[in-house]
């Protein structure tokens, strides 16, 4: 369902102009515009979802399927050293476009980005107790 005031639902309707790496019936891959490194990507479900949380499994599975061809992709015409696979959910998370997006960001040694975080503490009672909470919830 296309979302007029949605930006993502635009570009997958083809109303705002993109550059697109790929689409097919369920995906648009486009180029990020303000790109963190050469090649960064973003895979984009054509219908709207705000986030991971609305997503569906069945959708899931496409979308890491894709994933995985793009970057095998940009590996081989990119040659880049590394790959970052990027999904914010929520403004918490960093997330500024509330339409479901995976970054496939390429790294390059010496490119100066630094996409990981500062590791924290947890009790192992802590860690059971929170895999236990969550595992219920599956
Ligand atoms: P996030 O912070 O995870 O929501 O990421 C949003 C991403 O969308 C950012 O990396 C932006 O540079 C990118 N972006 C926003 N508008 C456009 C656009 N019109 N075309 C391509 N990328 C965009
Ligand atoms: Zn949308």
């Amino acid at each position: 369902m296309k979302d007029e005031n949605c930006i993502f639902c635009r570009i997958a309707a083809g109303d705002i102009p993109s550059t697109t790496i790929y689409e097919d019936e369920f995906f648009i891959v486009i180029m990020d515009l303000s790109p963190a490194t050469k090649g960064h990507a973003l895979i984009i479900p054509k219908e709207h979802m705000a986030d991971i949380f609305e997503m569906d499994e069945k959708t899931a599975g496409k979308l890491f399927k894709l994933a995985v061809r793009i970057a095998k992709a940009m590996k081989k015409a990119l040659n880049c050293d590394g790959l970052n696979i990027v999904q914010n959910n929520g403004e918490i998370a960093g997330q500024t476009v509330r339409h479901f997006h995976l970054h496939l960001i390429p790294r390059y040694e010496g490119d100066g980005q630094n996409i990981l975080w500062t590791p924290g503490e947890a009790s192992d009672e802590e860690r059971r107790m929170t895999a236990e909470a969550i595992r219920e919830k599956m």
